[in-house]
């Protein structure tokens, strides 16, 4: 199968092989037919999967076919929305959809918390095709009145347990309420609890569904190892492996926004440039963070559950649980950083007596 195949337009197939990528993954294989035939969709997978791409790259097409519409404003109707649960991953898809769009005339924004409004409040007045946000600040504008979902022709919930788990799922219900109800909806997930089927059942008619490989079986190109250190040792330890490896990146895990200073801190007085990603943080603060790593200027990244949702840094050979995460789950999101696309991954854990 490559991406010929699949009948997309020749100029988001274009973009999609200048971005490097030779074949489909399995849940673009998959699900990218089922969305061009506007089916409801029901896919079970995690970042690292090619999960993004399986829905930009239909949306497109299909936007791309279509009309532009009016909004209410007289300004350029949102004909596709998706919400994220981070401000990053929403970043991140809406990048994508540039990348993957760059020779298609649509227009699209992103929206989150945390920064100014007013900018934010004339793009989408001003109207676009596809809106990435997260449903906070999208319910805000929303209620402020200088929103129109009206025109709303495909909506995707990206990582919706992500969203639940984080206590979003009024602020989606209250979307879900003001966007059309005939329209092409796609849920993503990677874990189906009961609250999850609960809104798939509410969103999605006939859904088909797609599962890839669950992580648990990717992880095997992730080498895991458990380092036995006590507490007062952790710092000097991570310092010393990342140097005596000659690591040249490495994403480490804290349970606290305070631990993460705190290791930031220690590794950048050691000669290891490193800084701190969590939610105290202003935004401004974490896309330079998260841009330093990506040029590779900060060696380091130390960061929270919550902040580092949904990074996507291409090749991150390792990644460090300074702090072993309360949930299961949790660390398979963790080490899913590394190990990406078919890349070798190193997690390494460092295990105290907490
Ligand atoms: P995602 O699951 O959407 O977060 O994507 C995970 C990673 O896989 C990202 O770094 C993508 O750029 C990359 N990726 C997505 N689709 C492909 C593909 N068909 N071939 C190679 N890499 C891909």
């Amino acid at each position: 199968m490559n991406f010929e195949d699949l009948k997309l337009a020749p100029a988001i197939v274009k973009a999609v092989r200048e971005h490097g990528y030779e074949t489909p993954t399995a849940i673009q294989a998959e699900a990218i037919p089922m969305v061009l035939d506007g089916h409801d969709l029901l896919g079970g997978a995690q970042t690292g999967t090619g999960k993004t791409a399986a829905f930009v790259l239909p949306m497109l097409h299909k936007l791309s076919m279509g009309q532009p519409v009016k909004n209410k404003f007289g300004g350029n109707g949102i004909r596709a929305l998706v919400l994220t649960p981070t401000r990053e991953l929403a970043a991140q898809v809406e990048e994508s959809v540039r990348v993957y769009g760059k020779f298609l005339e649509l227009t699209s924004t992103v929206i989150f918390g945390g920064v100014g409004m007013n900018p934010q409040i004339s793009k989408v007045k001003k109207g676009v095709d596809i809106l990435v946000a997260t449903p906070g600040r999208l319910l805000d504008l929303l209620q402020q009145g200088v929103l129109d979902l009206g025109q709303v022709q495909m909506l995707v919930l990206d990582e919706a347990d992500r969203m639940l788990d984080m206590g979003f799922i009024h602020d989606v219900k209250k979307v879900l309420a003001v966007v059309p109800r005939d329209k092409q909806s796609l849920l993503f997930s990677a874990t189906f609890s009961d609250e999850i089927r609960d809104l798939a059942a509410t969103l999605l008619k006939n859904p088909q569904s797609v599962q890839v490989t669950p992580r648990n079986t990717t992880v095997q190109r992730i080498t895991q190892v458990i380092h036995p250190v006590g507490r007062g040792k952790k710092k000097a330890l991570l310092a010393h492996i990342i140097q005596e490896q000659n690591w040249s990146q490495v994403l480490v895990f804290t349970r606290t926004k305070f631990g993460a200073n705190n290791v930031a801190e220690f590794l950048t007085k050691n000669g290891i440039h490193a800084m701190a990603l969590h939610g105290n943080k202003s935004q401004t603060a974490r896309t330079e963070a998260l841009g330093g790593f990506k040029s590779g200027d900060i060696r380091a990244l130390v960061a929270t559950d919550i902040a580092a949702r949904g990074i996507d840094i291409d090749d991150l050979p390792h990644v460090v649980n300074y702090d072993i995460p309360n949930v299961s789950e949790d660390y398979v999101h963790r080490i899913g950083r590394t190990g990406r696309a078919g890349a070798d991954g190193a997690a390494v854990n460092l295990v105290c007596m907490d």
